[in-house]
């Protein structure tokens, strides 16, 4: 499913969390498949819903589609192969969503709501940045546009306008929930008129709107360490989410993901790349100039080295990031056999057969398996 998870809600790309919530509840009541069963267009209807309110009602996975659409979602996507700590997955597939009833969708909505809660810390909220493999290693000052939810300054997060408060909510009297049932069979139901907060909201803050928070847009500057891989997290301490009840805003995390580079490999802290040398050069052990991430370095190849032998260029890799060291570079040698020969060319390499007999296939004596028929 490629569709526009805004327009699939109805809603702006600026909406807050409440409004997702209500567009969501208000279409999840018209197409659940329990208001009218068997209707496919309904159920097909239903499961967008579904997911679309799934990534935009989390705001990690809505910064993540913000910024790289369904692609945030495709397996592998940022998966680091360093760190192990690469971009979660996206669990909830509409395929997922068939087992899932009213009851699911609705009570843990409102399930996690049944008491009314405390000062609560406000969620953290995830950035996805890519760097260069440059910037990865000696680290970058970059600009990340943080969208979050800060508490409403008029109100202080109370959602009632300055000068009226939230009163007791009539219906359950503040405890936030109701009963259902007869005798033994009573069930505690979150109370419908306040959704378990216990209390209304009579006067709501015309700031806000009486949601106790407003939309914030901001560009800020965040130093990426030396040494930062894929999933590396970068924390900005109280610039996530708005905390609940006067608790205090979550932290924002930017987390990275490298570039891969044309020239250089990198594993960890190392980093690797091929060398071509000639013949003549891996026969005498020549000095050839390899490049690395400080620029061109000479390296001194041992005499005859083959194909495939890896030579080290300590201390030209990756900073460990934090410190502790940096890494190496891995060069691996690939001999480079002359083509086009010339007549005297050729002489020269029968002669130098002739004065360097070597026979590199004298262990093989194999005399296959059996005869074809
Ligand atoms: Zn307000
Ligand atoms: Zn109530």
């Amino acid at each position: 499913m490629t569709k526009d998870y805004y327009g699939v809600l109805g809603v702006d790309k600026k909406a807050s969390k409440d409004n997702n919530k209500k567009a969501f509840r208000k279409l999840a009541r018209k197409y659940h498949p329990d208001v009218d069963p068997g209707d496919k267009a309904s159920e097909q209807k239903f499961k967008e819903i579904n997911e679309a309110y799934e990534v935009l009602s989390d705001s990690k996975k809505r910064q993540q589609y913000d910024q790289f659409g369904h692609a945030a979602f495709d397996q592998g996507f940022g998966q680091g192969a360093g760190t192990g700590q690469g971009f979660e997955g996206f669990p909830g597939g509409a395929e997922q969503f068939g087992a899932r009833g009213f009851e699911d969708i609705f009570g843990n909505m409102f399930g996690e709501r049944v008491r009314p809660r405390g000062p609560r810390k406000g969620e953290d909220i995830t950035y996805a940045v890519e760097v260069d493999l440059e910037d990865a290693i000696f680290g970058k000052t970059m600009q990340v546009d943080l969208r979050r939810d800060v508490t409403c300054s008029a109100c202080g997060g109370s959602g009632a306008q300055p000068g009226t408060s939230r009163r007791t909510c009539p219906t359950c009297m503040g405890s936030g929930s109701v009963s259902q049932g007869r005798g033994f069979m009573q069930m505690a139901q979150p109370c419908p008129t306040c959704h378990g907060e216990g209390t209304i909201n009579p006067n709501p803050c015309r700031t806000c709107g009486g949601s106790g928070v407003i939309p914030k847009s901001e560009r800020i500057n965040v130093k990426i360490p030396p040494g930062v891989d894929n999933g590396s997290k970068v924390r900005m301490a109280g610039l996530g989410g708005p905390g609940e009840k006067g608790g205090p805003p979550g932290d924002a995390y930017i987390v990275t993901k490298v570039r891969a580079h044309p020239y250089f490999e990198r594993k960890g802290d190392n980093l690797y790349s091929e060398a071509a040398v000639t013949v003549k050069e891996a026969a005498l052990g020549e000095k050839i100039e390899i490049p690395t991430v400080d620029g061109m370095v000479s390296l001194s190849l041992p005499e005859g080295v083959q194909t495939g032998q890896q030579l080290k260029l300590r201390g030209k890799g990756v900073p460990h990031l934090g410190g502790g060291g940096v890494g190496d570079h891995y060069v691996t040698i690939k001999v480079v056999t002359p083509t086009g020969v010339s007549e005297r060319g050729k002489e020269l390499l029968q002669e130098l057969d002739h004065m360097h007999p070597s026979n590199p296939r004298r262990e093989i004596t194999f005399r296959g398996f059996r005869k074809r028929t």
